[in-house]
């Protein structure tokens, strides 16, 4: 894999849509837990990256992450908006001036997205947020020497899982928080998202580029 910033424009775009297509999911996921606008804050702000970013093809991919990432803190409501946020903006930092980017970045990517999440929402495991989905991915491109497609495609399996593990523990970060053990029994919002995003750019990968 070689994604050049072109291509990451287009894994942000392809992000967008699936995040928009599932508008409707996540405010219903945030309704049983939260105030039900999980999926519209994410539509919102995904829409606005889209088209802050159309035109930024001859820049460097560390500047299209981090225009991804100020774009959702400023469009985002809610304790997503940060979190995303930093999560891309932290991402931009990391790969820098580089112009293509490859499955090891993928890993460095991620592992600096989770920094950001867990620095600024101050989650661990098991407390039913984004971290339950982006950790357990995270934890599999690190089990090996060298990332590659197989890799990637397990690490979104393992968010996967991440979501349903969701579904069984207390809230105890956020708004779901206030629920306490009523809070049982639902799955998560923003760890469902974060597995939205992931599967969108394992898609986006094992796609031909057009
Ligand atoms: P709000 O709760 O402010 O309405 P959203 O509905 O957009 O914001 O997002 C809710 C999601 O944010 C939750 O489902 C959870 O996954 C995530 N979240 C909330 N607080 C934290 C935190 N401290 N760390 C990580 N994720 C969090
Ligand atoms: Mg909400």
């Amino acid at each position: 894999m070689a994604v050049n910033s072109a291509k990451l424009i287009e894994i942000i775009n392809l992000i967008a849509d699936d995040i928009n297509a599932n508008k409707e999911f996540l405010t219903e996921l945030d309704s049983a837990i939260g105030d039900a606008d999980h999926g519209i804050n994410m539509s919102k702000g995904f829409k606005a990256v889209t088209e802050k970013i159309s035109a930024m093809a001859d820049k460097d991919c560390g500047s299209i992450l981090k225009t991804t990432g100020m774009t959702l803190v400023s469009t985002v409501g809610g304790a997503s908006g940060p979190l995303y946020g930093t999560a891309f903006m932290r991402a931009g930092q990391v790969v820098g001036n580089k112009t293509e980017l490859n499955y090891d970045d993928l890993l460095v990517i991620l592992e600096a997205a989770l920094a950001g999440i867990k620095m600024r929402g101050k989650a661990e495991k098991g407390e039913k947020t984004i971290v339950d989905a982006l950790e357990p991915a995270v934890e599999v491109l690190r089990s090996s020497s060298s990332v590659d497609a197989k890799l990637f495609e397990k690490a979104v399996e393992a968010a996967k899982d991440g979501v349903e593990y969701t579904k069984g523990i207390i809230a105890k970060k956020g708004r779901a928080s206030y629920l306490g053990e009523r809070s049982i029994g639902h799955q998560d919002p923003g760890a469902t998202s974060t597995y939205i995003i992931l599967a969108a750019i394992h898609k986006a990968l094992n796609e031909k580029s057009s």
